[in-house]
């Protein structure tokens, strides 16, 4: 039998206990819907036995939905009332499951440790710090394997954009360096408490099998910064800096293969992972 979920009630009501009025600088919409908790559950693909790791579990909407489906979870949560709040409503909604969950209070930006390993990570992300939450996390903890969040649309849209669109960015590029990005679904603004302005979109992430490169993530992540600092720029103007001078930033272009002309904007993870490699080889 398919256990409660909460709705609309049971999130004012859960409200109204803690008296929390929810706030917009910690990206606080609750989801009051139990059919979209349903459908995020069904495009996560959690496996019976994974450990599932939830940033900001708010009054809980999404987490009774990830411990119906998995073995396990860790729960991150930065605002207090609503972290301690959690194991009271776990108990209630699932009687017995409590032990099945950790909640740690932390910034899920900053946070370094977790008492669990997680395996995938579920989440409905606070919108104004989703790319650097998720960014992150999946640079932190490598045991993550696969992932499914919901963020705003045009957010969804930039973190699965190509090469060569307009909205392709660091986060499309810097994702790519951990994972296969795609958008997974689009979700209305009436299924939240409050109802954000705008739609929310799902996005689905493998990680890759394998690391792209032996060069350090960071000197890949410096070339795509500086790449799209001034994306309008040639990649020898807007790497100039980077390389020292716009000179030096050419010839290890060319080293890399790559066209100097091009702007940042064409290029793929594997180009930038070029370009780290060659400067890796090239005498300073
Ligand atoms: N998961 C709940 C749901 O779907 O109804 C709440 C989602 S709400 C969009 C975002 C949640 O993230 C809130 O509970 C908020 O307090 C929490 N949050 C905001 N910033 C955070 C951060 N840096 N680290 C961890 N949690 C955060």
């Amino acid at each position: 039998i398919e256990q409660q979920l909460l709705g609309p009630q049971e999130i004012r009501e859960l409200a109204d206990v803690l008296g929390i009025r929810p706030t917009k600088t910690l990206g606080q919409n609750f989801v009051i819907d139990p059919n979209t908790i349903r459908r995020i559950i069904a495009t996560a693909n959690i496996d019976s036995d994974e450990t599932v790791l939830e940033v900001g579990p708010g009054l809980g909407s999404l987490t009774l939905g990830i411990l119906d489906a998995a073995r396990d979870m860790v729960a991150v949560e930065i605002d207090p009332p609503l972290a301690q709040q959690l194991p009271a409503t776990i108990a209630k909604f699932r009687p017995g499951s409590e032990a099945r969950i950790d909640v740690v209070l932390n910034d899920a930006m900053r946070v370094m440790e977790l008492p669990k390993t997680p395996t995938a990570l579920v989440a409905n992300l606070p919108y104004n710090v989703a790319v650097p939450v998720l960014i992150h996390l999946l640079g932190q903890f490598p045991s993550i394997d696969h992932a499914l969040v919901m963020v705003q649309d045009e957010v969804a849209d930039r973190l699965a954009a190509k090469p060569g669109s307009k909205i392709y960015g660091v986060p499309s590029v810097k994702a790519n360096w951990f994972c296969e990005v795609s958008k997974a679904g689009v979700i209305g603004t009436n299924v939240f408490w409050p109802a954000p302005k705008i739609k929310s979109g799902l996005v689905a992430f493998k990680r890759r099998p394998e690391l792209l490169s032996d060069v350090p993530r960071e000197d890949v992540f410096a070339i795509i910064d500086a790449a799209f600092a001034q994306r309008r720029k040639t990649l020898r103007a807007a790497l100039g800096g980077w390389a020292s001078s716009s000179a030096r930033a050419g010839e290890i272009l060319e080293a890399s293969g790559i066209d100097p002309t091009l702007r940042g904007e064409k290029l793929d993870i594997h180009d930038f992972v070029k370009i780290a490699e060659a400067a890796h080889d090239f005498p300073s």
